[in-house]
């Protein structure tokens, strides 16, 4: 498909709803850099369009109907959303699904250690990263820490204009001849992203005992002196003690706020829009979509950057189990009525597509890339050589998104994430098709996926989020 820029197509107050949403999203970028901080706000949002805890709903008197809108969290990282239809689960669901897990470096186990007078944290890279892109940048840790009496603390350090940030170091390029001469794979090896976290030692005050005698000469007290100055900051800020990294999950993501980008403004470059930005405007869509015929349901997960496992990833079954109880709430429960239902329904699959990048034009077969500002974007396939790993989208269903899409006049362009035999991505979308389900890869283009810093085109999130709502509202298959 030629690029053609979608921006001319909107007149002053669709320009002025753009602002809006783009303004929404990028507080929304910049204050959730985890899933658990994207799955509290979304609740917060959810929460105030009327949503209700599906949870609390179950085993009471209150039956769902029509209209009603409830939201379901798995282990504070996943969230899926129903809004339920003039005709219950019986047709089948149209699901929007995205993921809220982006690349980073995790924070290890074992994690703190003192050398050559630097405080450093190991940690252990999330998701696939050109480790280069990491280094001396500032850096925020954010997570929780769950103590053993089942108490969590909240950590969000590096985002205020008075909180300290954190950097992992890169050698001097004047002593570099040897490590410039290695392959980029190879030029910060993932061992070497350690976090620099301090470097003043903890002041040693010679304590007597209770017969007046020296506890310890000062020397000893001393050594590790600068690792023992973090434990004291945990311990009094944050009532931290060191074996505590055992039970927290703490990533370390850039720090500061998503931008606008360009002298016009067009562009926002932030952390974490693949996927985040097809999450929240999925989310947006669901919050603006009127009752229809089918239930709307909105599924936004955890772990898709390795391979949507564990209890709150993609394939587990903390979806389906959902949707069961969704059904027995509203009187349709059986376990063949949820096989039907969710082999009835259709979903957008919504993941960061790759924009064009004008210095790596022969990366991309044009006719078949997606540009920035070119509209949303679809997938037939997705997977890397030979479709490897792919849901392939029939072409039954491809005809009537395109009949849906068309009559809204919602821009989108048909794409592929690069050259055939150069690589390639997966997504969610395989998963839900597993139900036999007709799913298709969707979603926004992004310029630097996966650096510490992605880009977007604002025009291309308006246009996404336009398309989800004509999705959720036309198709019927
Ligand atoms: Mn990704
Ligand atoms: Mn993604």
């Amino acid at each position: 498909m030629e690029f053609k820029p979608i921006w001319e197509k909107y007149d002053k107050k669709q320009l002025k709803d753009l602002e809006t949403l783009c303004e929404g999203y990028r507080n929304f970028i910049s204050d959730c850099k985890t899933e658990r901080e994207c799955v509290d706000e979304i609740v917060n949002l959810a929460e105030l369009a009327g949503y209700q805890e599906l949870g609390k709903l179950i085993g009471g008197r209150r039956k769902l109907k029509a209209g009603d809108k409830v939201y379901s969290v798995w282990m504070n990282k996943s969230v899926c959303m129903f809004q339920i239809g003039k005709k219950g689960f019986s047709e089948g669901m149209n699901i929007l699904g995205a993921h809220i897990d982006s690349p980073r470096m995790d924070i290890k186990s074992n994690p703190l250690y003192e050398s050559d007078g630097f405080a450093l944290l190991d940690t252990h890279y999330y998701g696939g990263i050109k480790k280069y892109q990491w280094v001396t940048l500032p850096l925020a840790i954010h997570g929780v820490v769950v103590k053993k009496d089942g108490t969590t603390v909240e950590l969000n350090i590096g985002e205020d204009a008075d909180d300290p940030v954190f950097f992992v170091s890169d050698l001097l390029i004047h002593l570099a001849q040897e490590q410039m001469e290695k392959k980029a794979a190879k030029v910060i090896e993932g061992e070497a992203l350690d976090l620099i976290v301090g470097s003043e030692p903890i002041r040693v005050t010679k304590e007597k005992d209770e017969k007046g005698k020296k506890k310890k000469d000062a020397k000893e007290t001393a050594k590790d002196a600068i690792k023992k100055g973090v434990l004291d900051i945990l311990k009094k800020q944050y009532d931290l003690e060191e074996e505590d990294f055992l039970s927290a999950e703490l990533e370390v993501v850039p720090a500061g706020r998503a931008r606008e980008a360009g002298f016009d403004r067009s562009m926002i470059l932030g952390y974490g829009q693949d996927d985040r930005v097809c999450a929240y405007t999925s989310l947006k869509a669901m919050i603006d979509s009127p009752v229809t015929d089918r239930t709307v349901c909105c599924i936004l997960v955890d772990k898709e950057e390795i391979g949507s496992v564990g209890a709150t990833g993609m394939q587990s079954k903390f979806f389906e189990n959902a949707v069961a109880e969704a059904m027995n709430l509203t009187g349709e429960y059986s376990e063949l009525a949820l096989r039907r239902c969710l082999a009835a329904s259709c979903m957008l699959s919504s993941d960061v597509s790759a924009a064009v990048d004008p210095g790596y034009e022969s990366c991309f077969e044009k006719k078949n890339a997606s540009f920035l500002g070119g509209g949303m974007v679809f997938n037939k396939f997705t997977g890397s050589r030979g479709k490897s790993g792919s849901n392939d989208a029939n072409a039954e269903y491809i005809a009537h998104i395109r009949s849906v899409f068309d009559k809204e006049d919602i821009r989108y362009q048909f794409a592929e994430l690069g050259r055939v035999d150069l690589g390639g991505g997966g997504t969610i979308a395989y998963i839900l098709a597993l139900y036999g389900m007709n799913v298709i890869d969707s979603g926004v283009a992004v310029l630097n996926m996966h650096a510490p810093w992605e880009a977007t085109s604002k025009a291309d999130i308006y246009e996404t989020y336009l398309g989800y709502k004509a999705f959720v509202k036309g198709v019927s298959l």
